[in-house]
């Protein structure tokens, strides 16, 4: 072979080379750069990425601690890190109420897209309380949906990275497991609290799943989204509940303003009744790195303690 072909041939196989490296899959040998991207919407989700995802993977989260997801509206920033990213993951039923459209635009653009929603037994759903065809899309609150969750995630991000399957399934088991001794641990603080106590006023409708799956009965002074502002009927029809039930705490909500609960609390005063503010629960956000509570465990965790010591 003369020198010219053999040079060309040379250049032609490096150029290919060259090709096949770019729009490979990113492969994922453990060392820090080719790490999976994963952009999560909520705070949940980046810590359920982060849970499975391990050592493969880094996770940024959209929005922050305290942040509230119905209202939140995306940045082109957002959009161009979703775009980048090799996954995406996103709760759907209408909780990012804000990015419908966003999430159906990147599922076209070869990105992996995890949609939590998708792996959830339609008939464990609960219906928004005016309008059965909507959702409640506050899912994390009973631990055994989150764990319908975290196998989604795992099948996601197997799909995205095939030679992590091993990895995610194994970081799903030990998940899973720590996610039963969280169930156990609710449902035991739970069981401290005489049932005709078990009430739970908040905020906003973000407890009806936690509601369902530990016994409590639960009234929000907004409805699912925090979109809709509480009118002055909502709040007297509620202070009137909280005095002939004769409830002793209300809760605020880490991602929603006090000033409604502060209101209710008013009310219930005007009426001759005096209820205490029992704390601060995590409702569409995970606590931040100074609070104790930044990841989900120690969120639904505090969320118990917080609940049972007020109302006790
Ligand atoms: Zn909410």
């Amino acid at each position: 072979m003369n020198q010219k072909i053999k040079g060309l041939l040379g250049m032609i196989l490096s150029f290919t080379l060259l090709l096949s490296g770019c729009s490979a899959p990113a492969v994922n040998s453990g060392s820090s750069n080719d790490k999976l991207n994963i952009v999560a919407t909520t705070t949940m989700l980046a810590d359920l990425a982060e849970v499975i995802g391990g050592d493969r993977v880094t996770v940024s989260g959209l929005m922050g601690p305290g942040i509230d997801p119905h209202l939140y509206q995306a940045s082109a920033g957002d959009v161009s890190l979703m775009q980048k990213a090799d996954v995406v993951v996103y709760n759907g039923l209408h909780l990012e109420g804000k990015m419908g459209e966003i999430f159906e635009n990147l599922s076209g653009q070869g990105s992996t897209v995890i949609c939590i929603e998708k792996g959830l037994d339609e008939s464990s759903l609960l219906a928004w309380e005016d309008d059965s065809s909507v959702h409640d899309p506050h899912i994390w609150f009973d631990v055994s949906m989150w764990k319908d969750a975290a196998k989604t995630v795992s099948k996601g991000l197997t799909e995205a990275d095939p030679t992590g399957k091993a990895d995610y399934e194994a970081n799903l088991d030990t998940y899973l497991k720590e996610l039963d001794e969280t169930d156990a641990y609710i449902r035991s603080r739970a069981a401290e609290l005489p049932e005709a106590q078990r009430v739970l006023v908040t905020a906003h409708d973000a407890f009806q799943y936690f509601g369902k799956a530990y016994g409590f009965e639960v009234r929000g002074l907004q409805g699912i989204s925090t979109d809709a502002e509480a009118g002055t009927a909502d709040v007297s029809d509620l202070a009137n509940f909280i005095v002939e039930r004769q409830i002793k705490a209300i809760f605020v909500e880490s991602s929603v303003p006090p000033k409604t609960i502060e209101a209710l609390q008013a009310a219930v005063k005007a009426k001759g009744f005096d209820v205490a503010i029992g704390g601060e629960l995590y409702s569409d956000s995970l606590g931040d790195a100074k609070s104790g509570a930044d990841t989900y465990i120690l969120t639904v965790k505090a969320n118990i303690d917080t609940i049972v010591e007020a109302l006790k």
